[in-house]
């Protein structure tokens, strides 16, 4: 199955996505394993995409950002793409708290699942039990898919409009 789309093995410029990678394929709208993402992108930069982080796996207004390039992580930047991904979380960064009411946003990035660049912003709100890596370890009820819509949508109405 999929002869013609694997012949992309090693990808093309600018991006040399990979086929056996699942964000490059999602990228290439070739991803089968997930649903799109829920209210569309949030940022559609030159060299980096966010997006809202899978509902199952996150609350509502959890944003993830991702090179468009493959690359592993930050040693593996261009001066270009560094100097963008600085000015998306820049902006990105207060949508978020502003759309969620959030007091801090927590950056996680493991890169395990795919060894694809991507960006954790995990809206944290004041108060709650949990704090810091023991918030983020903690297994919350999944977001649904109007909410976290609704909250893409507003976060990128903020971030157009910073
Ligand atoms: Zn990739």
């Amino acid at each position: 199955m999929g002869s013609r789309s694997r012949s992309q093995a090693g990808g093309s410029p600018p991006f040399y996505h990979r086929s056996d990678c699942f964000l490059c394929r999602r990228q290439d709208g070739q991803g089968h394993e997930e649903a799109p993402p829920p209210g569309g992108y949030i940022v559609v930069g030159r060299n980096f995409l966010a997006e809202h982080a899978p509902i199952k796996m996150s609350n509502a207004g959890t944003v993830i950002v991702e090179s468009r390039r493959h690359l592993l992580d930050f040693g593996e930047m261009t001066t270009e793409e560094s100097a963008e991904l600085g000015s998306i979380l820049h902006r990105l960064v207060p949508a978020v708290k502003e759309a969620t009411g959030a007091h801090r946003v927590y950056f996680l990035a493991l890169m395990e699942r795919a060894p694809h660049f991507h960006l954790w912003l995990v809206p944290k709100k004041k108060g709650g039990r949990l704090k810091g890596a023991a918030y983020l370890a903690a297994h919350r009820a999944p977001a649904t898919n109007p909410a976290a819509a609704a909250m893409s949508k507003r976060i990128r109405r903020r971030f157009e409009g910073s």
